[in-house]
C-alpha cells in the first residue's frame, strides 16, 4: 500500500492558471494539470492508494476559501485526505481551525515563506499550540524554497525551535526536514520530536545523505510523500526504494505511519470541541 502524504491540487477553476504560474516560476514541470480529477488518475496509473493534499493560505483573506475547498475535498474523496490552512493576519484563524477540526480534517499546512514569517516566530504559537490541542498535524514547508529564494524562512535550526516549544504538536517537516539544507536537517532534526517526509528530496539530495537522515530517524516518524505535481509519486518512491531498506521499515514510511497518523487525529481534540461548544 502507498500512501502519498504530500501533494497538491487546485479547485477545477484555478488549477490551469495556478500551475502555469508556478511551473514558470519554479521551473519545474507538472506531472499532472493541478486538479483533483487529474491527481486521482495519476494517482490510478501510479498505484497510490490514498493522499493527502496540503493546501495553503497565502494572505488572510484566501483562508477562508482555500478551507472551503479542503473541506469539500474532504467530504467527497474517500482517498484524499484534504489538509486546511490557516494564516496568522487572519482575526478568525481560531474559529477556522475549529470549523477544519469538526469537518473531519486532520490538519493543516504552513509555508513560511509564503507568508513571510519565520517557522519558529511568536506569531505562530497561538497556531501550533491550538492545532496540538485539537490534535491536529502541522505540515511545515522546510529549508529553501523558489518563492523566497534570498530568505529562508524554516530553517532545520528554527523548525527544532518549534518543536521545543511544542512537544506535543505532530508537526511534519516537509522535504526530509530542510531543501536543499540537508546537512542541517540531517545534524539538527533526524532524530528529534517531529516527522519528517520524503517529498521533493529523492533527485536533489545525494542519496547517502538521505538514507543517513532516513536511518537516524525514528522509523515510526516517516512520511512517505512526493510533491506532486512538482515530483509524481512514482519518482519520489523509486527514490526512496532505491536506498533498500527493509520491508517492514518500507511498510511503516510508506503507509502504516500515515493511516497511524490519520487515525490518531480522529480521536484527540473532539473534547476541546465540546467544551467550546458548550461555553458559547
Ligand atoms: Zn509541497
Amino acid at each position: 500500500m502507498l500512501i502519498d502524504f504530500h501533494a497538491h491540487c487546485f479547485p477545477d477553476a484555478l488549477a490551469g492558471r495556478a500551475i502555469a504560474a508556478l511551473a514558470e516560476r519554479s521551473g519545474l514541470a507538472p506531472c499532472f494539470e493541478g486538479t483533483v480529477s487529474g491527481f486521482k488518475a495519476l494517482m490510478e496509473r501510479e498505484r497510490v492508494d490514498g493522499a493527502v493534499l496540503l493546501n495553503i493560505a497565502t494572505n488572510e483573506r484566501q483562508q477562508g476559501r482555500v478551507n472551503d475547498f479542503a473541506i469539500a475535498v474532504q467530504l467527497g474523496e474517500p482517498k484524499l485526505h484534504a489538509f486546511g490552512s490557516v494564516h496568522p493576519k487572519a482575526p478568525d484563524f481560531e474559529a477556522e481551525l475549529l470549523r477544519l477540526k469538526g469537518a473531519g480534517i486532520r490538519g493543516v499546512k504552513l509555508h513560511p515563506d509564503y507568508i513571510a514569517t519565520f517557522a519558529d516566530a511568536p506569531e505562530l504559537d497561538p497556531i501550533y499550540e491550538q492545532a496540538a490541542a485539537l490534535g491536529l498535524c502541522v505540515v511545515l514547508h522546510a529549508g529553501w524554497d523558489f518563492v523566497s529564494p534570498n530568505l529562508i524562512y524554516a530553517t532545520p535550526e528554527r523548525i527544532l525551535n518549534v518543536t521545543k516549544r511544542h512537544k506535543t504538536l505532530n508537526l511534519i517537516a516537509a522535504h526530509l526536514g530542510g531543501f536543499r539544507q540537508w546537512a542541517g536537517a540531517e545534524a539538527l532534526l533526524a532524530g528529534q520530536n517531529l516527522y519528517l517526509d520524503t517529498s521533493f528530496a529523492f533527485g536533489e539530495i545525494e542519496p547517502e545523505q538521505a538514507r543517513r537522515i532516513l536511518q537516524k530517524h525514528d522509523e515510526n516518524r516517516l512520511l512517505f510523500g512526493s510533491d506532486a505535481p512538482w515530483l509524481s509519486p512514482k519518482k519520489s518512491f523509486e527514490g526512496l526504494d532505491s536506498l533498500h531498506f527493509p520491508g517492514a521499515w518500507m511498510e511503516k514510511v510508506c503507509s502504516g505511519n500515515a493511516l497511524r497518523l490519520l487515525e490518531e487525529g480522529t480521536k484527540k481534540g473532539t473534547r476541546c470541541i465540546l467544551k467550546r461548544e458548550r461555553s458559547s
